[in-house]
């Protein structure tokens, strides 16, 4: 499989084309970024960590009849993917309140939901990923009706899937954020990673936040953290 150019560089990820065109290569940087862009880090090894577990979650996804873009892992960088038109949208599963949907709702963090909550958000980096809700993705024409249904149900059987497998590893799935395109067929398929980029992690004992929040937050031990949860996940 040969990169023959780079389709996009994102602040996570590289997008490169290769000689089919149905097959990209994403490759996973160390680059991190918080609050829209304001904060620029580094996080060592993130990118070799993020292709591990998001190989690791789309094969666990697979195993339970999930369809996902991932096609085969490269090298500690690099995995294969089908091309996907994505879909401008973040969707956001929510099993616990925390970051902006506690202070949207002036609920403490750590405070159960009764039942998941699923949130649009529109991906544009210069409005900053406004929440949307289905009028405007409508509106807007982002998503057909037929394919937010499609969106809804993978991602509610996604979270059931991961939450019943991290709880095994003593982990709270508290919330996490998927991406969907559509392939060839225009069936919606799930794309981009599932990491400790976009999800978050807590240890279930003592709630300690293994994920990106201890980089958003500047709460140290960052890289640390990563190698905790990928260390769990995949042992
Ligand atoms: P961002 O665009 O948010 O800065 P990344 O650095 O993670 O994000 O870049 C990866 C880009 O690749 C994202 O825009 C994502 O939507 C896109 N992407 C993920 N999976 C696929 C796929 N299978 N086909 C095409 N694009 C994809
Ligand atoms: N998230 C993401 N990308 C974004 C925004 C959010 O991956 O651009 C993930 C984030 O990691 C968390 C969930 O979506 O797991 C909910 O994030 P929230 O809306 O609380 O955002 P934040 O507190 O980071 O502003």
């Amino acid at each position: 499989m040969q990169k023959t150019k780079m389709l996009y560089e994102g602040k996570a990820k590289i997008v490169y084309e290769t000689e089919d065109p149905q097959v990209l290569i994403v490759h996973f940087k160390d680059d991190a970024t918080a609050g829209n862009g304001a904060k620029k880090g580094t996080i060592q090894g993130k990118g070799i960590m993020n292709n591990k577990m998001s190989e690791f979650f789309f094969k666990l996804l697979k195993s339970h009849d999930i369809e996902t873009h991932y096609i085969d892992t490269l090298n500690e960088r690099e995995m294969a993917v089908k091309t996907l038109r994505m879909v401008a949208l973040e969707v956001i599963i929510r099993n616990v309140a925390a970051g902006s949907l506690a202070k949207r709702l002036g609920l403490p963090e750590g405070t159960p939901l009764s039942t998941p909550v699923l949130e649009y958000c529109y991906k544009n980096d210069e409005l900053g990923d406004p929440m949307v809700n289905r009028y405007h993705i409508m509106a807007l024409d982002l998503a057909r009706v037929s394919e937010l249904d499609d969106i809804e149900s993978i991602s509610f059987k996604v979270n059931h899937i991961l939450t019943d497998f991290l709880r095994s590893k003593n982990v709270n799935l508290i919330d996490f954020k998927l991406e969907f395109g559509r392939d060839e067929h225009d069936k919606i398929i799930l794309g981009d990673e599932i990491s400790p980029d976009n999800c978050r992690f807590w240890d279930m004992t003592t709630n300690e936040k293994l994920d990106k929040d201890r980089f958003r937050r500047d709460l140290g031990g960052v890289e640390e953290a990563y190698q905790e949860i990928l260390r769990r996940v995949t042992a």
